[in-house]
C-alpha cells in the first residue's frame, strides 16, 4: 500500500533517528523532503502545506530538540499529525440509529466500486446480524442490477426485483416498502454513476435523497484516481451532502493522494477501505492503523482482528492441551497453522500487517514464502506417514527421498521444509516459556 510514499518517508526517518543533535535547520530539511513525498503522492498542495507547517511548529518546540531522542520525537509527531489528518480517534462507524429499515445510499462515478461495495457492506452488516436488504437503482449500466443479484445470491442475501424499465425513484419507494413489510433493519441502494459529475443525475440522486432521507449517504471513491476522486467527492458533498467515504482499490498501486486529503478536503470522514475485488475485502477504516502501515510499523490490531474472525477455537484448544500434556509442537501442528493463516487472507497482506515484515520482505525480494510454496508445504507434509509428523527425527535419507517422490517435490524443498519447522518449533517452545504475559511483552516491545 502506497509503497512510493513509504519508501520515502522510510528515507526520511532513517536520516532523523541517525541524528543526535537536531536544530531547526535539520528539522527544515526533513520537512522539506516530506513535503515532496507527500506531492508526489498526489496529496492535495493546501493540504500538504498545513500539514508540514503543523509538523514544523510542534517539532521546533523546545522539548523536541533537546529531548534525548529528537529524531524519533520528530517522527512521532510526524505519525501523529498524518492521524490527525484522516480523522484521528474519530469513531467511522455507520450511523444505523434510525428506525429500521435504515436507508444507505452508495453514491460515485462508474467504476469505482460502487456495486462492489454496495455487496462487502451488506455482508459485513449481515456478519453484524443484520438483515440488509441489497437494492439495485442503476437503471443505465445495462449490467448494474443482473451484477448486484449475483452478488446476493453469492452472499446468500436478498436483492430487490428491480426492472431496467423502471425509473429510480420508484425503485427505491417500492423497495422501502417492501423492505417494511418484511422487517429489514437496512436497505443498501446502489445508485447510477457517470464518468463525470452530471447535472442531470445530481437531480436523480437528489430525488432520491430527498425521498429516501437515507441516514448514510456514502461516497464510493476510487483511490487510484489521486486528487481527481477528492474534487469528486467534493462536488457530490456540495450537492448530496454525503455523510462518509468507501475508498476503493487501496489494494492496487495507488499512491495515497486520495486517502490523506479526502478528509481534510471534504470534512467527511472515510469510513471503509476496499482490499481488494472479494466480497470480504473491505475494513473498516482506522486512520491510526492507515499510518502505521503508510509508515511501516505494521497493523497488529487488524492482525489481531484477522486472526480472530478466523480463528478456529476447537483447533486452538486442540494445540492448547496438546502442548500441555506433551510439550510437543510436531508437523501435523505446523500444518494446521499454515491453514489458519492462509484463511486470514494472503499471504503478502498478511506480512503488511506484521511490524517492519513489509519492509523486510522488500528486503529479501524472492525470499518469502508465497502461496505456491504454502502448498507444496502441504504437500510434502501430506506425504508424510502419522509417525512421521508427530516426530520428525525418524525422518532419514530414504524417508525424505519417498517424500519427495510421493509430494512432487525435490529432496532439497524436504530438508528446508524440515530446518524451517525446527526453527517454528524452537519460537514455540519459547513462546510457551514465556506465557501469555511474555508475549503481551514481547509483542508491544
Ligand atoms: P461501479 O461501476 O461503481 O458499480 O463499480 P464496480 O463495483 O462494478 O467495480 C468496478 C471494478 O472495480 C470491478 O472490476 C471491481 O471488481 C473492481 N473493484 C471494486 N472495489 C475494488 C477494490 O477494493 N479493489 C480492487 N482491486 N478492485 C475493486
Amino acid at each position: 500500500m502506497f509503497a512510493t510514499l513509504s519508501d520515502k518517508l522510510d528515507l526520511v526517518f532513517k536520516k532523523l533517528r541517525g541524528q543526535g543533535v537536531m536544530t531547526e535547520d535539520n528539522v527544515k530539511d526533513a520537512l522539506r523532503e516530506v513535503r515532496l513525498a507527500l506531492l508526489e503522492a498526489d496529496v492535495n498542495f493546501k493540504v500538504v502545506k498545513d500539514f508540514v507547517e503543523k509538523v514544523r511548529t510542534r517539532a521546533v518546540g523546545t522539548e523536541v530538540l533537546q529531548s534525548l531522542a529528537p529524531g524519533q520525537q520528530v517522527i512521532k509527531i510526524v505519525h501523529d499529525e498524518l492521524v490527525l489528518l484522516m480523522g484521528g480517534s474519530e469513531d467511522n462507524s455507520l450511523d444505523l440509529a434510525a428506525k429500521p429499515p435504515v436507508a444507505i445510499m452508495l453514491v460515485g462515478l462508474q467504476g469505482a466500486g460502487k456495486t462492489t461495495s454496495c455487496g462487502k457492506l451488506a455482508k459485513y452488516l449481515k456478519a453484524q446480524r443484520k438483515k440488509p436488504l441489497l437494492v439495485p437503482a442503476d437503471v443505465y449500466r445495462p449490467a448494474a442490477i443482473e451484477q448486484l443479484k449475483v452478488l446476493g445470491r453469492q452472499l446468500d442475501i436478498e436483492v430487490f426485483n428491480s426492472l431496467a424499465s423502471q425509473k429510480p425513484l420508484d425503485i427505491c419507494r417500492e423497495a422501502h416498502r417492501y423492505a417494511t413489510l418484511n422487517g429489514f433493519d437496512v436497505i443498501i441502494y446502489d445508485t447510477a454513476g457517470r464518468h463525470q459529475i452530471d447535472d442531470y443525475l445530481m437531480e436523480e440522486l437528489e430525488g432520491i435523497r430527498d425521498e429516501l432521507a437515507p441516514r448514510e449517504t456514502l461516497f464510493v471513491a476510487d483511490a487510484m484516481t489521486g486528487q481527481e476522486a477528492v474534487n469528486v467527492a467534493q462536488g457530490f458533498n456540495d450537492r448530496l451532502g454525503i455523510t462518509g467515504v468507501i475508498l476503493t482499490k487501496l489494494d492496487g498501486d495507488a499512491k495515497g493522494g486520495a486517502a490523506l486529503s479526502i478528509k481534510a478536503v471534504t470534512g467527511k470522514p472515510v469510513k471503509f477501505v476496499g482490499l481488494g475485488e472479494k466480497l470480504d475485502a473491505l475494513d473498516v477504516f482506522h486512520a491510526d492503523r492507515l499510518v502505521s502501515r503508510i509508515l511501516g510499523m505494521g497493523d497488529v490490531l487488524t492482525l489481531i482482528e484477522k486472526a480472530q474472525a478466523t480463528f478456529d477455537e476447537k483447533e486452538a484448544e486442540r494445540l492448547q492441551q496438546k502442548m500441555k500434556k506433551s510439550g510437543q509442537f510436531d508437523l501435523e501442528d505446523f500444518r494446521s497453522q499454515l491453514q489458519q493463516i492462509k484463511k486470514m487472507g494472503s499471504l503478502e497482506s498478511i506480512m503488511n500487517l506484521i511490524p517492519g515484515m513489509g519492509k523486510a520482505m522488500k528486503q529479501m525480494q524472492g525470499a518469502q514464502p508465497s502461496e505456491k510454496e504454502l502448498k507444496r508445504i502441504e504437500a510434502i507434509i501430506d506425504s508424510m506417514t502419522l509417525k512421521e509428523r508427530a516426530n520428525h527425527t525418524i525422518i532419514n535419507g530414504s524417508r525424505r527421498l519417498r517424500i519427495a517422490k510421493g509430494s512432487g517435490t525435490s529432496i532439497q524443498e524436504v530438508n528446508q521444509l524440515l530446518k524451517r519447522f525446527t526453527e517454528a518449533q524452537k519460537v514455540v517452545k519459547q513462546l510457551q516459556k514465556m506465557g501469555p504475559k511474555g508475549l503481551m511483552k514481547g509483542m508491544k516491545g
